[in-house]
């Protein structure tokens, strides 16, 4: 075979692959609603636009520090403390080509062939991959959504061994919109305080898109700071996915690998949205509150129309822009001669019989669950809800 062994292990991410199916059927003609891709839908803020514009116009288009142009690593530096009470020098802070760069970055930095990933379910698609790549093993944590998804102290305590290198996650989260608390997020602190060889990446992107209050960090309890990634970026709280700017705070070796690595892969990233990156991080936040403010009305808007339908199971989300029912219940019953058996069928099936696109529960690492992308406007929300539950309600 033609291609390396190494991409065997790995899959088309699932998220993307949803969304390629979905603007294809859209071109064909079809009444296509979308929730598959985790995208806000809406514009980048104009006082981001204008950086950008005035960098093209002063002739800032060459190549940048490989780790970031100093004036947005400052940025970075001022939004940690601001933000997040963290203080990271600019040495320790390393921009990359989006969030997910800055995380396989720290991956391939920190995991050697057999180390143990602990990842709790349900996990951000490509958590899993990535390790898979860096040729890691993942020890999974199972999670119920009637505990809303969250993983106790002592079931973290139980997973680690001398093996253990990483721990993985996402808060908010991606899929189930679960966000730890403070109390909580200090009680797993605690348990990473008793196991210093264990690094933490700690995915905050979500962090703006919260309902429920402050978004804290992982890396201001206790001494963590020194074994903590933090990874955050600006695709989701100022609706820039494709402006590609990621970025990570850690300890000064890991973030002089992610750097190392950096310089050999796509060096610095793009230099126009580094400036307007600046403007994101260091300017006005209204429209991150506007938009999370939306968010939280299309969240309770799919959330009452999905509790009418009965047996499907539902944590209420506090933050992100994406719903996880738990759908088992409708496993093997069947509609005009199809039969739904685990969460990659009930997808096609909403895909085919009412053209709603969305994500299997398996791609996350949970079967019994599927994937609900908000970041779609109010009446797309209102007519896909409404197509779901008639789909469900057909089957028997
Ligand atoms: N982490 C999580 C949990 C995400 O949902 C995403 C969205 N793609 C990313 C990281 C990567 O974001 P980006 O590369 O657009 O910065
Ligand atoms: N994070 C988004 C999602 O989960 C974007 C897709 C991706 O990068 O995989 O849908």
């Amino acid at each position: 075979m033609m291609i390396a062994d190494r991409l065997n292990r790995i899959s088309e991410s699932e998220t993307i692959a949803m969304a390629k199916l979905g603007r294809a059927l859209k071109a064909e003609g079809k009444d296509i609603i979308s929730l598959s891709f985790g995208e806000p839908d809406f514009f980048t803020p104009e006082h981001i636009k204008k950086a950008a514009i005035e960098a093209i116009k002063n002739n800032f288009t060459f190549y940048t520090p490989v780790a970031g142009i100093p004036d947005l690593k400052e940025a970075i530096k001022v939004k940690f403390e601001r933000d997040n009470q963290l203080q990271y020098n600019t040495d320790q802070i390393v921009v990359s080509t989006g969030a997910k760069n800055s995380i396989i970055n720290a991956v391939l930095a920190l995991v050697n062939p057999g180390d143990e990933v602990i990842i709790p379910k349900p996990f951000w698609v490509s958590y899993a991959d990535m390790v898979y790549l860096a040729e890691g093993k993942c020890v999974f944590l199972d999670t119920r959504v009637s505990a809303d998804y969250k993983i106790t102290p002592e079931q973290l305590e139980a997973a680690i061994t001398p093996k253990t290198k990483l721990f993985m996650f996402s808060s908010p989260n991606n899929p189930s919109g679960m966000v730890y608390s403070a109390d909580e997020l200090r009680a797993l602190a605690d348990v990473f305080e008793r196991h210093p060889h264990v690094y933490i990446l700690s995915d905050e992107i979500y962090e703006h898109i919260n309902f429920i209050g402050r978004h804290t960090s992982i890396a201001t309890f206790g001494t963590l700071i020194n074994r903590t990634v933090t990874v955050n970026g600006v695709s989701k709280a100022f609706s820039m996915t494709g402006w590609r700017i990621g970025y990570i705070g850690a300890p000064k070796a890991i973030a002089y690998a992610c750097e190392k690595l950096q310089s050999q892969f796509t060096s610095g990233t793009n230099a126009i949205a580094q400036k307007a990156a600046i403007a994101a991080l260091l300017g006005d936040m209204k429209p991150t509150r506007d938009m999370c403010a939306s968010f939280m009305k299309r969240r309770n808007l799919c959330f009452d129309i999905l509790k009418t339908i009965p047996d499907m199971k539902l944590n209420m989300p506090d933050g992100a822009f994406y719903l996880f029912p738990d759908v088992s219940a409708f496993y093997g019953k069947s509609y005009n001669g199809t039969t739904i058996r685990n969460s990659q069928e009930l997808c096609m099936y909403l895909l085919n019989e009412v053209y709603v696109v969305t994500v299997a529960g398996s791609a996350f690492g949970n079967d019994d669950c599927i994937r609900f992308s908000y970041a779609t406007s109010e009446d797309n929300l209102v007519k896909a809800m409404n197509r779901i539950k008639d789909a469900l309600m057909k089957l028997s």
